[in-house]
Parts: structure tokens; sequence; C-alpha cells
């Protein structure tokens, strides 16, 4: 857990390479990254169990945490492309415009735990492909996948002090949005703490994005696909114990939907096989990160209860007997949710879906954009018009039609709304070009020779 002190020397170590860094060819830089990307294919196995290792999920899903972000490094491996400036000849006779994107030094990188490997490679490829170099400090909670990344990325033979990796807490967070020597930061993780980084940060001067927590509704019409809608239901909410900034925490039935919709999802809910998802090669659930965040979800399930929803399936007190004292939640579905509720706006981040019910879509849509939050909203149906509708009004940045989890690639920004996010450039995509870059307008006009300033006399 580092202190002031070791985050100096760490931002000391990046801004030193940075001299050199910057100056360095973008293709030799990304040549590095190719490398890197050989290396992460040739270790992908590994690095999805260190994943399910430390993080709980399962390996199917682990190895989709590693894959999103292989692909962030193969994007990055594009940035003589992504890099190219603008120009104009003849802004006015004789005089053309440039614009070229140089890196804005120092940049840092703090990530949440329920990513180990994507949230990191969201950052620093990108990051270091544009220029910059880097101080990263995963999760405390997930320490290990990270240092895993950053060998292999020493092994693909970045220069020294380039990347510079800090682990800690809230000291070591405070010391890096303070620090002289850091121009950008980059954040994932709660919303309240993103608020706090995004002031602080830009309090100090630096250039902040800060990805924030979600609530994000999924609408089932009643003519949606029914196999369909109900399987990408039931991942949206269980995968990953339901620890995804993307996950589908309610379900909103329109019309007749909710009449099969709902006992289908629970009778799947209570068949889901909870378990050590490293031992276990059944398992379908891993447990959630900590006993105390355990205990945060079984409250707010209670809260539900106490303020008239109807859990459904309670999920609160399942037994893994080869694990009795493991973090285990199981799937929870709490229906007939009113917006007064707390389990309606908060987020959970755990394996519970709630459920509403609604005459109309409209009624919907106006109750999905009366949330905090603006990640994610998807919706299940076969109308083209609904579909249309529901894009076009639904205040959210990712929308997912006929799909559970609408998490964009890495050639798109990543574009959180609202209580989800705080800043103006996204992460991924080219708004992550834009993000740790910053644009240099040359005006030029050239004279006759003899009318020229005279560099060299002699
Ligand atoms: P968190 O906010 O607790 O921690 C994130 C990071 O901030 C960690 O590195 C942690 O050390 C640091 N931190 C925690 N409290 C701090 C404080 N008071 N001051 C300074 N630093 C602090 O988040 P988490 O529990 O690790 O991750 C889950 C959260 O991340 C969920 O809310 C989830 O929705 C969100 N998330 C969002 C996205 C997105 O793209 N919007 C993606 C993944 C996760």
């Amino acid at each position: 857990m580092c202190g002031a002190d070791i985050v100096d020397a760490a931002v000391q170590s990046a801004r030193r390479a940075f001299e050199d860094w910057w100056q360095t060819p973008p293709v030799e830089r990304i040549r590095i990254l190719f490398r890197y990307k050989m290396l992460l294919e040739d270790h992908f196995e590994e690095l999805a169990k260190s994943v399910t290792q430390e993080h709980g999920k399962t390996l199917t899903e682990a190895r989709g945490d590693v894959r999103r972000g292989i692909e962030v490094v193969e994007y990055a491996c594009s940035i003589t492309e992504l890099l190219k400036g603008e120009v104009l000849e003849n802004i006015a006779r004789g005089i053309d415009c440039e614009m070229v994107r140089q890196p804005v030094g120092v940049c840092v990188g703090i990530c949440p735990y329920n990513f180990p490997a994507l949230v990191p490679m969201w950052m620093y490829p990108m990051a270091l492909a544009c220029g910059n170099t880097f101080v990263f400090k995963p999760s405390e909670k997930v320490p290990l996948t990270s240092i895993r990344l950053i060998e292999l990325l020493c092994e693909a033979r970045l220069p020294k002090g380039v990347l510079n990796i800090v682990h800690g807490g809230r000291e070591c967070v405070d010391a890096l949005l303070t620090h002289p020597e850091v121009n950008a930061i980059s954040f994932v993780g709660s919303s309240p703490v993103a608020k706090y980084i995004f002031e602080t940060g830009t309090q100090h001067g630096k250039r902040v994005q800060a990805a924030g927590g979600a609530k994000n509704f999924v609408v089932i019409m009643p003519d949606a696909d029914y196999e369909k809608s109900v399987e990408g239901m039931v991942d949206a909410a269980f995968g990953c114990a339901g620890q995804r900034c993307m996950a589908g925490s309610t379900a909103m039935a329109v019309g007749s939907a909710g009449e099969q919709f709902v006992p289908a999802i629970a009778e799947i809910a209570r068949n889901i096989r909870v378990g050590p998802t490293d031992r276990d090669p059944d398992a379908q659930m891993g447990a959630v990160i900590t006993q105390q965040h355990r205990e945060r979800v079984r409250g707010l399930i209670e809260t539900g209860a106490d303020e008239g929803a109807d859990v459904l399936v309670d999920g609160r007190n399942v037994k893994v007997d080869s694990q009795p004292n493991g973090f285990y939640l199981g799937p929870t579905l709490i229906d007939k949710v009113e917006t007064n509720m707390t389990i309606h706006n908060e987020e959970v981040f755990g394996p519970v879906l709630n459920v509403m019910r609604f005459d109309d879509l409209d009624t919907a849509i106006e109750t999905a954009n009366q949330c905090a939050f603006g990640n994610g909203c998807c919706i299940y149906t076969q109308s083209g018009k609904a579909a249309r509708e529901f894009r076009h009004r639904v205040k959210t940045g990712m929308i997912g039609i006929n799909v559970g989890v609408p998490a964009p690639l890495a050639y798109f920004p990543f574009s959180g709304w609202d209580y989800s996010f705080f800043g103006g450039l996204h992460i991924q995509g080219r708004e992550a070009v834009y993000f740790y870059t910053r644009a240099k307008v040359y005006t030029s006009r050239w004279f006759r020779p003899d009318e020229g300033y005279i560099w060299h006399k002699d």
C-alpha cells in the first residue's frame, strides 16, 4: 500500500522517461505493442486463470475480460493512422494551417476490481501509443493480474520508466491526484469516488476522465423473442455475479411480457450453480469480491423487502458446501420494485435483478430517464419502430437492441452519461486519442528568401 513517497518516485520516473518516449517515432512505439500483443496471446490462459483466481468470475468470463483488453492493444497498434493531424492550405493567401496532436505528458490510471485485465488495458496501451508515460494503480483487491500484465510489457521491451505501477488505496490515489508532475488521470470505479477524482484532479489542473457506476434498465416488449430475451437477461443480470458496470440490473416488462418472462427467469435463477470458479468447472457463478460487499448486497435485498418489493428468488443464504466461508450470494430476483425504493435507486453491483412492470413503452422510457445514472439501457423487441423510439429517446450513453450487455469494443467510446461519467472525453475509441493528446495548431506563411530571417549567417 504505497504512500506519497513511492508515488512521487513513480511519477518522477515517468516524467524522466517522457522526454525520450514522446520523441520516439510512433511506429517504433507500436512495434513494442505488437510484441506485447503476441506475449498476451502466448499467456492468454495464464492471465484468464489469474483473473478467475483473484476476482472469482468464471474462466469463460475471465477469458472475455482478457480478450477485450487485447483488442485495445490491437487498436492502439493503429496509432500511426489515428494520430494523424489535419491540414488546410490557403486559410488566407499563402498561409497554411496544420493541426498536430502531441502527448499530454505523465498520465495516471486508477482501476476498479471488477475487470482486472480489461479496465487497465482500456488505459495504458492507448496512452503509451500516443507518446505519454504512465503511472498505473490497480485495485488493491485484484493486484496480481495487473502485475503480470506489466511484466509482459517489460518483456516486450518497453523502455524503463515509461510505465510504472503503484499499489494502494486512498492515500496513494490522493498523492497521484495532487502531484504537480501528473498531467492526466483516467479513473474507473464507483460514482461517488469518480466524482471525487474528477473534482480533485481538475482542481489541481489535471485533465480527468472518470467513469462511474450504473443502473442499467432492460426493457422487454411483449413481441420480444422469448428465448433470446430470457437468455440475454440472465447473462446481463447474473454474469460476473452482477459485478459489471454494464450489468442489466432492472428488467422492465411491458404489457404482457412479464407473465411469461418473470417465471422463466426465476426458474433459471434458482438453478444457477454457485461455487468456486477456480476449482469447480461446473460453477456458473463465483463469489463476490469481499465479505463486506456481500453484506452490503444482502442489506440492499433486505431493504427492498422492507420497502415492499417481492423477493421471488432469494440468494442471500446460498450454501456452497466445499467453501462454507466463501463470500457467495445466489441469484436474486425482486419483483414489484417501485421508483421510490432504495433497491431501485442504488447501484447494487451483485447478482440481483429487479423487475418493474409497465403498461407501455413510454412509461418505461420515462422511468428509465429519471434515473441519475446514464451508462446503459437495452430493449428486446421485434419492432423496429419501438427500438427506434427507445434508442432515440432514452438518456444513456450505450444502448443495446436485442443485446443484453452493450459494452462497446475497443474502437468505440465507452460512453456513460450523467452520474455514470465525469469529464468530457471517454475511454476507448478516438475519444481516447483525444484525451491522451493535445492539439497544436501551426499557422505558417513563407516570404521570399531575401525577406526571410537568416538563421546562420556563416
Ligand atoms: P471503487 O470506486 O471502490 O474503487 C475504484 C478505485 O478507486 C480503486 O483503485 C480504489 O483503490 C480507489 N478508491 C476507492 N475509494 C477511494 C476513495 N475514497 N478515494 C480515493 N480512491 C478510492 O470501485 P470498485 O468497487 O473497485 O469497482 C466497482 C465500481 O466500478 C462499480 O460502481 C462499477 O459500476 C464501477 N465500474 C464502472 C465502469 C465504467 O466503465 N463506468 C467499469 C467498471 C466498473
